[in-house]
């Protein structure tokens, strides 16, 4: 099967949030079971252009009066096809944030679709994904099935019903599939009124992590490589180079790591209580997290300068966007808090578990499906052929915290080999894409028969 992916985001090269994890790590699952993938992406200025490989000038077009230039390359072994407009559009130094998004990333759709028009392809399938993307269904459907588009089918993934209302409602109606991110998460908004009318075609699938980029084994920004068999050396190796790195107390404490944009969606009370408690309690904070909107920046570089100046042996906050130290924290946090008032998959607490690091959850949407609590989900974990993983709770409040924090860190204060030993199992969990890219396949499939 022909599938290209029409995204605005790509990891590593745009990567804003889980989207872009997403485009990457499911295309090449699907790619890998024998089927042709490609990429198209604008050619935003900004681009990590050191991780694309073979790449070159391929053609130039125009389109709406714009010469629109091409570029290929190679991103995680994908193929990707860049549009560069020479309008600059996409030299504004940033993926999202400029005030003509809508118009800039409804330009790019519609150069996508007519530079696959014009090069002759044939796709089965378009997919794309959120708001930015959402106007490949409706330009496709009233505008481009034609010639060798004329057989695609269109699949939209909703990877944040938050933004974009306007154009997730419209491309609901025009799309062949919708998708959205976990199944618990297509329950919650299955009364929306975007959702409701288009629940028919409306499925949810859980994401994946990529195994080779989420890897302890082979990964070059921690110390030590390990798999579950030494996880407790590795994770020892790489709680101490997180300490020196960030100037931490360097003693065996234990560790809550947060690794997350810092919006309202993602429970800024919650994480401020989870700090405090956690020093109470003498463990270890360190924060790494970015907020787009400038007030909740500055609110956090305020508490930052407060902490650091009260309990700066045990607390760090990176206010930042950092790769690299991302991966150091998953492997030398004991835990990673994932506090969200609504999270349609969430990546961080699976990415976690790869590392052996403990889960922390919210009970919503993806983290309701991938974290089972080790008191109360057995039975849950078991229908689903699992062991218990993690720490939940319900309440969007401080007591909700209190009651898996304080779980999670008796825990590993009163019986290390136990604790040990759930490290050891959750790295052993497949949260990879294996399962959910067969799902993807099987919706694929679905869609090319549909009106055939
Ligand atoms: P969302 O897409 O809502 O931001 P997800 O949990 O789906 O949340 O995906 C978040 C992804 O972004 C994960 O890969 C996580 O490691 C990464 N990430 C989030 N914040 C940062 C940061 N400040 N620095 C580095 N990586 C980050």
């Amino acid at each position: 099967m022909n599938i290209v992916h029409i995204s605005v985001e790509m990891a590593p090269i745009a990567k804003v949030g889980g989207l872009g994890d997403v485009v990457t790590s499911l295309s090449r699952a699907v790619q890998e079971m024998g089927h042709n993938v490609d990429v198209i992406l604008p050619k935003y200025d900004c681009l990590n252009l050191s991780n694309v490989k073979e790449f070159r000038f391929l053609q130039s077009y125009f389109w709406s009066g714009t010469e629109i230039k091409v570029w290929v390359g190679k991103v995680e072994g994908l193929t990707v096809y860049f549009l560069e407009p020479q309008n600059g559009m996409f030299w504004a130094g940033c993926i999202y944030g400029c005030r003509n998004d809508g118009e800039r990333f409804g330009f790019f759709c519609h150069a996508a679709l007519e530079f696959l028009l014009q090069s002759g392809a044939h796709p089965d399938i378009l997919h794309c994904h959120d708001w930015s993307s959402a106007p490949v269904a409706w330009l496709f459907k009233d505008h481009y099935r034609l010639h060798g588009l004329s057989k695609a089918r269109v699949v939209f993934t909703i990877h944040n019903l938050e933004f974009g209302a306007h154009q997730i409602g419209k491309a609901m109606a025009y799309t062949d599939k919708a998708t959205t991110v976990s199944s618990t998460y297509s329950k919650e908004v299955s009364g929306n009124t975007l959702i409701a009318p288009h629940l028919y075609k409306f499925h949810g699938i859980v994401n994946g992590i990529d195994p080779d980029i989420w890897d302890p084994y082979n990964d070059k920004f921690i110390p030590i490589s390990y798999t579950s068999d030494n996880v407790v050396e590795g994770k020892r190796a790489a709680k101490e180079a997180l300490q020196q790195r960030l100037g931490l107390q360097k003693s065996d404490l234990p560790t809550v790591g947060i690794i997350t944009r810092l919006t309202v969606q993602k429970g800024i009370h919650l994480i401020k209580h989870a700090i405090w408690r956690t020093l109470e309690r003498g463990g270890q904070v360190v924060l790494l997290g970015s907020a787009p909107d400038p007030r909740i920046q500055n609110e956090f570089v305020n508490l930052a300068n407060q902490l650091h100046s009260s309990h700066g042996d045990r607390v760090r906050l990176c206010l930042t966007y950092d790769e690299p130290l991302s991966h150091l924290i998953y492997a030398g946090a004991d835990f990673i808090l994932v506090p969200s008032i609504f999270e349609p998959c969430g990546l961080t607490q699976l990415i976690a578990m790869r590392y052996g690091s403990i889960p922390i959850v919210r009970k919503t949407g993806g983290l309701y499906d991938t974290v089972f609590d080790v008191d109360h989900d057995k039975d849950r974990a078991q229908a689903q052929g699992l062991q218990p993983n993690g720490f939940n709770f319900d309440g969007a409040d401080p007591a909700g915290v209190d009651y898996a924090l304080n779980r999670a860190i008796t825990a590993w204060y009163e019986d290390r080999d136990w604790f040990n030993s759930l490290c050891k199992q959750v790295m052993e969990q497949d949260w990879s894409w294996n399962q959910p890219a067969l799902d993807y396949m099987e919706l694929y499939y679905a869609a090319r028969k549909l009106g055939q």
